[in-house]
């Protein structure tokens, strides 16, 4: 029993260091194409065997096009006398991502329409983007911009839209049957270390994790520039989805906030899991209903599709001040959040993974406990592995083959483990067999 509670709890201590991860993937200037997401997916590419897709430029992916792909070389906002005013090297959020090639000598007024700050976060550099806006743009500290009171300014952005791919990555590791969990996260954010590099590192981790696992389940990690990549490989696996029977997306895991679960449209067991773990695991959380806004959940739980698929993070997108801006940066995250959120998820995917469905075997009336020593078990405690009376009795009514250890869980309210220890001491009986959900 102490064997089996401390290799579950080894199990669930990641075999990396997550904040060292996100430490060496900081610097690297991701958008929603280009080579900064190449550089992303070869370091997660040590760790596990990831493939990597190309899309080209130009594809048609459901409603949409693939983009055209990014590159950035400088960027900057000089004084005439030719001081660097803001510089792309110092910080890659400088510059709009998908900003346009410009060089040119504007005065500050003209500037103005291209300048982002954030007045009530004046030490703040904003996170801005124009994907598909045909535009460019700076993001600076307010502090700085309203210290520029020059005329005019020399600005200069070496960039290039040109026709490439976009880039994916994806790591499949077979379970015993069919069945899969589907697990995503976004790699187009560029200096931000919450919002994408948490769910990065964690889901790396849990990729490495499952790897050295024999699983019932299949796991599908994905690495996905957000909406564009995910609609990508809707577009190119759709024969293949109904195998999907849970998916996670993972976003903003390694901040201090209580945990917050988003739902999947339609109701699904893995919103149950989540739920259940967090719950029972003691950790502070909050369950929020489905909406048509967020992560990649939205693109999953689409009418056409329409997975079973929640988002799971910490801090919500939007609701937490470092959100998209300077602030959320390698202080902001800290490895005991990463590590608690990896210990969480690597719950849940062991109780999705071990969920089943039993039958009583002579379904009427109450089973004669004494007579099979069963009492005395469960009195011992040791050999029932934690599961008391009620667990057992919870079962035993609960077999009829349309509820599974979770739903019994749930029902009875108790940790999943106590009822997979109970469905052990019915089987060694004879008193329940494996079934399957009608
Ligand atoms: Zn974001």
């Amino acid at each position: 029993m102490l064997d089996t509670l401390s290799s579950a709890v080894l199990s669930r201590t990641p075999a990396i260091d997550l904040h060292d991860l996100v430490s060496e993937l900081f610097p690297l200037n991701r958008s929603l194409t280009g080579d900064g997401v190449r550089q992303t997916l070869a370091i997660v590419g040590r760790h596990v065997d990831l493939a990597i897709h190309e899309v080209p430029s130009g594809t048609p992916v459901l409603d949409w096009h693939i983009p055209a792909e990014w590159t950035i070389r400088s960027a900057s906002i000089s004084s005439m006398s030719g001081q660097r005013l803001v510089d792309f090297a110092d910080n890659n959020l400088h510059v709009m991502g998908y900003s346009k090639p410009v060089q040119a000598v504007l005065s500050r007024a003209e500037l103005s329409k291209h300048v982002h700050t954030l007045t009530d976060q004046p030490d703040l550099i904003p996170y801005r983007t124009g994907y598909y806006a045909d535009d460019w743009g700076f993001c600076l500290t307010d502090r700085l911009w309203r210290q520029m009171t020059e005329d005019v300014y020399r600005v200069e952005i070496d960039s290039e839209l040109s026709q490439g791919a976009l880039t994916y990555g994806e790591v499949f590791v077979p379970g015993q049957t069919q069945q899969e969990v589907l697990i995503t996260c976004h790699v187009c954010h560029p200096s931000l270390a919450n919002d994408n590099l948490s769910g990065i590192v964690v889901m790396t981790a849990l990729a490495m994790r499952q790897a050295r696992r024999t699983s019932r389940l299949g796991y599908r990690f994905l690495f996905l520039p957000a909406t564009i990549g995910a609609l990508a490989w809707l577009d190119r696996n759709e024969p293949n989805l109904d195998r999907i029977q849970h998916g996670l997306v993972l976003t903003c895991l390694g901040d201090s906030s209580a945990f917050h679960y988003k739902q999947s449209r339609k109701g699904a067991t893995v919103d149950c899991a989540v739920a259940h773990v967090l719950k029972h695991g003691g950790y502070p959380h909050e369950i929020l209903p489905f909406s048509p806004y967020g992560y990649d959940e939205r693109q999953f739980c689409s009418p056409g599709f329409d997975l079973p698929v929640g988002c799971l993070m910490r801090g919500v997108h939007g609701t937490f001040p470092e959100y998209h801006t300077s602030a959320d940066n390698l202080d902001f995250v800290k490895p005991e959040y990463l590590d608690q959120s990896y210990a969480v998820i690597a719950e849940v995917l062991d109780l999705l993974d071990r969920d089943a469905v039993y039958v009583r075997i002579d379904g009427r009336g109450e089973p004669q406990l004494g007579r099979r020593g069963l009492y005395r078990a469960i009195a011992g405690q040791r050999e029932a592995g934690g599961a008391t009376q009620m667990d057992l009795l919870w079962l035993l009514n609960l077999a009829d083959g349309e509820h599974s250890l979770l739903d019994m869980a749930i029902r009875a309210d108790v940790p999943f483990a106590r009822l997979e220890a109970a469905a052990r001491l019915a089987l060694e009986a004879g008193l329940i067999k494996p079934s399957v959900l009608p």
